[in-house]
C-alpha cells in the first residue's frame, strides 16, 4: 500500500535488475549472423543453429550433426544459454492441460499453461516475473514485480512446450488434430502485464510470427495480447502493423468499481481504456476482446451489464466482443465467482443489446493454473 492507503503500482522495478544472457531468440537472423562473425564463424551457421532451435526445438549439441564437432559445444553455449529450467509439471484434464513451473537464471520463477483443444493447442505465456499491477483478485498481483522477462525467456516457453508436445507429452492426438503438432495459439495471459514490458514483448511477438528459421512462423491472428489498460501503450500497439488480437481486461464499466478492482484505473479511467480499445479497432480493423471476470455481487449486476453494453455501443457496432469468465479462486481473497444463473443473465443482457458475448472456457483450476491463479509457488 502507498501512503494514500491505495495499492501501489509498479511500472518498473526499484532496484536495477540484470537480464539473462543474450540468446539467439533475442536476435534477428541478421544479428545472429553478426554474432557468429564475432566468434570467427561463417554466417550460414546462424541459420543452421536457428533451424535446430526454432524448427526442431533442440539445444542438444549431440543432435547437431551438421555443425563441426569440435566447436559444437561452444556454439551451443554462445547461442542458447539455458534460460528456463523446468522445476515442476502438473497435469489435469486427462493430460490435456499442463502447468509448467520454470526457474530462470537468477532464481526467479514463472509459470506457463499448455492446453489442448480440438484442432488447436494454446500456450498461456508469462511476460514478467511477478506483476506490478496489484489487482486484488489476481494471485500474481499479490507478490509484486521482480523483473521483466527477456524476449528469449518469453519465447523459450513456447520452444519448451513444443518439445513436450513433440515427445507426446500432451496426451495423444484428438479428432481434428494433425501431426506433427505444436503450439498454434499464444495468449499473453500468464504472469505479468505485457504492456509494461512493451519492447521485449513486441520483439517476442515478431519472433513468433517471423518465418522459420528466423522465428516460429506462427499466425499473428492466433496471438492475443491482453492488458489491464495501459492507455499510451495500447495506442502504440495499434501502430505495430501486426494483426494480433487485442484484449482489454475491463472488469467494470464504471470508475467507482474499477478503481477498486484495477489499481491502474487511478491513472487511466475506464472510458479512456475503452476509447483506446476502440481506436485499436478503428486503426487495425481487428475486433477487440473485453475481458470481464464475473465476481459475485461485485460487478455482476444487471445494470453494470447494461452500462457496459451502452458504453460499447456508443462507440460503434461490430468492433468488440465480451469475454466474461467466472472468477477463479485465489488465496486470501474474499471474493467468489458469480452464480451460474447470474452469469447467464449477465450474458443475456449484453446480447440483448447486440454485443456478442461468449463465456470463457476456463482450464486448470485443479492445478492452480487458471486465469489469475499463477503464483509460481514451488510448494
Ligand atoms: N496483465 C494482463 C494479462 C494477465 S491476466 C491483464 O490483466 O490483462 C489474464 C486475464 O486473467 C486478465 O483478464 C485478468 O484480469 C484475468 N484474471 C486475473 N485474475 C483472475 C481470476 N482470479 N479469475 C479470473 N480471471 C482472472
Amino acid at each position: 500500500m502507498g501512503a494514500d492507503g491505495r495499492p501501489e503500482l509498479q511500472f518498473a522495478t526499484k532496484k536495477r535488475v540484470t537480464q539473462p544472457p543474450t540468446h539467439f531468440a533475442d536476435l534477428t537472423l541478421e544479428e545472429r549472423q553478426a554474432k557468429l562473425k564475432e566468434l570467427g564463424l561463417p554466417s550460414f551457421r546462424a541459420k543452421q543453429l536457428s533451424v535446430h532451435y526454432f524448427q526442431h526445438y533442440t539445444t542438444d549439441p549431440a543432435l547437431m550433426s551438421d555443425l563441426p564437432k569440435e566447436r559444437r559445444e561452444e556454439l551451443v553455449e554462445a547461442a542458447f544459454p539455458t534460460l528456463l529450467t523446468e522445476v515442476k509439471r502438473l497435469a489435469t484434464d486427462d493430460g490435456a492441460t499442463i502447468k509448467f513451473l520454470w526457474r530462470l537464471f537468477d532464481g526467479s520463477t514463472v509459470e506457463s499453461v499448455l492446453m489442448r483443444y480440438p484442432g488447436r493447442i494454446t500456450l498461456c505465456v508469462s511476460s514478467q516475473c511477478g506483476c506490478g499491477m496489484n489487482c486484488p483478485f489476481c494471485a500474481t498481483g499479490q507478490s509484486g514485480l521482480t523483473r521483466n522477462m527477456s524476449t528469449a525467456e518469453i519465447l523459450d516457453q513456447i520452444i519448451q512446450a513444443n518439445r513436450v508436445i513433440a515427445e507426446g507429452g500432451l496426451g495423444g492426438l484428438r479428432p481434428g488434430d494433425h501431426a506433427p503438432e505444436r503450439v498454434t495459439n499464444i495468449v499473453f495471459m500468464g504472469m505479468g502485464e505485457p504492456l509494461a514490458n512493451y519492447k521485449r514483448v513486441m520483439r517476442a511477438v515478431h519472433r513468433m510470427v517471423d518465418e522459420a528459421p528466423e522465428g516460429l512462423g506462427m499466425s499473428a491472428r492466433n496471438i492475443t495480447v491482453s492488458t489491464v489498460g495501459l492507455v499510451p501503450a495500447i495506442r502504440k500497439l495499434a501502430d505495430e502493423n501486426l494483426p494480433f488480437t487485442f484484449a482489454l481486461s475491463l472488469h467494470a464499466p464504471d470508475d467507482e468499481l474499477r478503481d477498486e478492482l484495477i489499481p491502474v484505473n487511478s491513472r487511466w479511467k475506464a472510458d479512456e481504456a475503452i476509447d483506446a480499445a476502440y481506436e485499436y479497432y478503428a486503426k487495425t480493423g481487428r475486433r477487440v476482446s473485453i475481458e470481464y471476470a464475473l465476481i459475485k455481487d461485485m460487478n455482476d449486476h444487471a445494470w453494470r451489464a447494461d452500462l457496459l453494453a451502452d458504453k460499447l455501443n456508443a462507440r460503434g457496432k461490430g468492433w468488440v466482443h465480451v469475454n466474461p469468465i467466472p472468477l477463479n479462486p485465489t488465496p486470501g481473497s474474499v471474493w467468489t465467482s458469480s452464480e451460474p444463473a447470474v452469469t447467464r443473465m449477465w450474458i443475456e443482457r449484453l446480447e440483448a443489446k447486440g454485443i456478442p458475448t461468449t463465456l470463457r472456457d476456463t482450464r486448470g483450476k485443479e492445478i492452480d493454473g487458471a486465469c489469475g491463479q499463477l503464483a509460481a509457488s514451488e510448494a
